[in-house]
């Protein structure tokens, strides 16, 4: 699979901006939400403690957040996954995403020293900001006519979703490990169809 830098609006502040919230919100649906990942019913954290210990996981870096602001996340997690796979119900996705930016206050503002853009607002939380900022790159993704890189994983019995940066959007499984497993699969069916009766 060939991997090259997908370019969503030509900026490359606005690009990394847009990868590196797009990644997170990723990385939250699979981390709290999922139910079945590579072949296998797995059960989504349930504590706030559980759930906090699997976004820094995910993460590979501890947060400052709280097991409350793990709960909310969670949350959030759960309404951002129909983002993913929405290719054919884009209007129900934008909704969704409308939804959430409005409730988390996105409003494009500068702050800082020196000011930089940014897509919460200066006395959010910092799991409210963080959910403006994925909310926000996820709106930029679909309102590009883009929704399409937003993907679930097409392989038996997983429910993974991932952003697709591939040149020609052709991205279908979550990782190699599905890709691998959805490959032997159509190889045996292909074998058992072509067998002697
Ligand atoms: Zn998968």
């Amino acid at each position: 699979m060939t991997i090259d830098p997908w370019r969503i609006t030509g900026q490359p502040q606005i690009d990394s901006y847009v990868d590196r919230w797009v990644e997170r919100a990723a990385h939250l649906v699979n981390a709290l939400t999922v139910t079945a990942a590579h072949g296998r019913a797995v059960t989504p954290p349930a504590s706030g403690g559980e759930r906090l210990a699997a976004i820094d996981a995910c993460l590979a870096a501890p947060s400052r957040l709280t097991p409350a602001d793990a709960d909310h996340l969670a949350e959030v997690a759960a309404e951002l996954r129909d983002v993913f796979g929405a290719a054919g119900r884009l209007h129900a996705a934008a909704a969704r995403l409308n939804d959430v930016l409005i409730r988390h206050r996105a409003v494009p503002n500068l702050h800082g020293d020196p000011p930089v853009l940014a897509f919460h607002a200066p006395d959010a939380t910092l799991a409210g900001a963080w959910v403006a900022d994925m909310a926000t790159a996820l709106a930029m993704v679909v309102g590009v006519g883009q929704g399409a890189r937003l993907g679930l994983c097409q392989a038996g019995n997983c429910s993974r979703v991932f952003f697709d940066t591939t040149r020609n959007a052709s991205r279908r499984f979550c990782d190699l490990s599905c890709q691998n497993r959805a490959k032997a699969s159509a190889y045996r069916a292909r074998r058992a169809a072509r067998a002697p009766s």
